[in-house]
């Protein structure tokens, strides 16, 4: 079937015309390598002792800004590393502040935590970790000049790269992919685009370990390869990868790089559906309308181990408009936070609700309750009380009720 002009012609009026009528998004981004430029440790396994010996892939920091109607931003800083070290935030949230006017509540900072970056917060490695501090800020500072007209809409697809990593045996629970444990295999996405229409940035999300590598190469693992691909597939556009609650999830098969780059390929190919590329009508993209607003609220986590002090641990709600809540959760959290998130405060017709990992603070594991009493690897890495994930979810659901106000 040919379109005619007109046809055309009626299609982009009534396109202009409500977009006129909604309030403006503004949206800038910005992108910075970040690949160390000298032999660094690197970060994830603890058996590898020896420094870095070359570049893979080079490492990538990003940032998105929005900014509604009423001129309030959001900023969004996505890290091909192994997590976002107390200090990085502290710094960072501080300078963007008194530079930039935006409150430490309205920015978030997410690793996608690939096992082969540098381990930058190692004394030998200050100078990283301040150049690190300062290009981010920079880096923020850079997506808030790019700050232009924006249509923001939500999709979502799926992925199926991620396997729970926790197999039951006589022995109790051994890291080893499961086919029958719980998975979180959303692809949720945040599009951006110009006022005429045009792709400019993409936020994607998913829950899963970077550890298809464990070499001696910098590298972005498949989350570094899903980036560059959607790089090259659209042209122009900047994507940026969301970590979700990936803490019990790896990639499989591992330890060779063509998976690492097939996993990529996949996840990119995902974001792709998301999309709908290729489809003549568009029916799942929808428009993002309304304002922001973020919360940002630190809840108490008590270990097991006697006069041990509580951990400040960071829950992050960023509302979108009307159509996303994003929940943002500190260091590595299992993927029973995401599922239970979803299950408890997804509405018909509300706003998707997307639940990020590996935000703001990098400590260790955050095993729900299930996985603390099962044992296993997880549950060891530090000694919480049960109750963890109670509090977690009060907190989480506090600060959705703040932003849904
Ligand atoms: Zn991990």
């Amino acid at each position: 079937m040919r379109v005619s002009r007109a046809a055309l012609l009626l299609v982009a009026f009534l396109v202009q015309s409500s977009f006129a009528e909604e309030p403006r998004w503004q949206a800038g981004a910005a992108s910075v390598k970040i690949t160390p430029q000298r032999r660094l440790h690197m970060a994830g396994y603890a058996a590898r002792k020896e420094p870095a010996e070359g570049v893979e892939q080079d490492l990538f920091a990003k940032a998105l800004t929005l900014q509604d109607a009423q001129g309030q931003r959001v900023v969004f800083v996505t890290l091909d590393l192994i997590g976002v070290f107390a200090e990085l935030r502290k710094s960072v949230v501080g300078a963007v502040a008194e530079r930039f006017d935006i409150p430490p509540r309205a920015v978030l900072l997410n690793a996608s935590h690939t096992h082969c970056g540098p381990a930058y917060n190692r004394e030998d490695a200050r100078d990283y970790m301040e150049q690190l501090q300062r290009q981010l800020v920079d880096l923020i500072g850079e997506s808030i000049e790019q700050l232009a007209p924006a249509q923001l809409t939500y999709s979502h697809a799926r992925c199926s790269v991620a396997m729970n990593r926790r197999t039951p045996t006589d022995d109790g629970f051994v890291n080893h992919p499961n086919p029958n444990g719980p998975v979180d295999h959303a692809v949720p996405v945040l599009s951006v685009r110009s006022a005429e229409g045009e792709l400019r940035s993409l936020v994607f999300g998913y829950a899963c370990h970077n550890t298809t590598m464990g070499f001696r190469r910098w590298l972005g693992d498949y989350a570094g390869y899903a980036q560059e691909y959607i790089e090259q597939d659209f042209p122009g556009v900047t994507a940026l990868f969301m970590m979700g609650c990936g803490g019990d999830q790896n990639p499989y098969p591992r330890s060779e790089l063509k998976f690492a780059k097939m996993h990529g390929r996949s996840l990119a190919t995902a974001v792709g559906a998301a999309l709908e590329v290729n489809q003549r009508k568009l029916r799942h993209q929808r428009p993002i309308t309304g304002s922001l607003s973020a919360a940002f609220g630190t809840v108490d986590l008590p270990f097991a181990t006697p006069d041990r002090p509580d951990f400040p641990y960071p829950v992050q709600v960023i509302r979108i408009g009307d159509q996303i809540t994003l929940i943002a959760l500190g260091t590595e959290v299992v993927v029973d936070y995401s599922l239970r998130l979803k299950r408890e405060l997804t509405r018909a017709g509300g706003p998707a609700i997307w639940v990020a990992g590996y935000s703001n603070v990098y400590a260790g594991y955050i095993p729900s309750r299930r996985v603390l009493l099962e044992g296993g690897y997880e549950a060891r890495s530090r000694p919480w009380k049960p109750v963890l994930e109670e509090r977690i979810m009060e907190k989480a659901h506090a600060l959705v009720k703040e932003v849904s106000k």
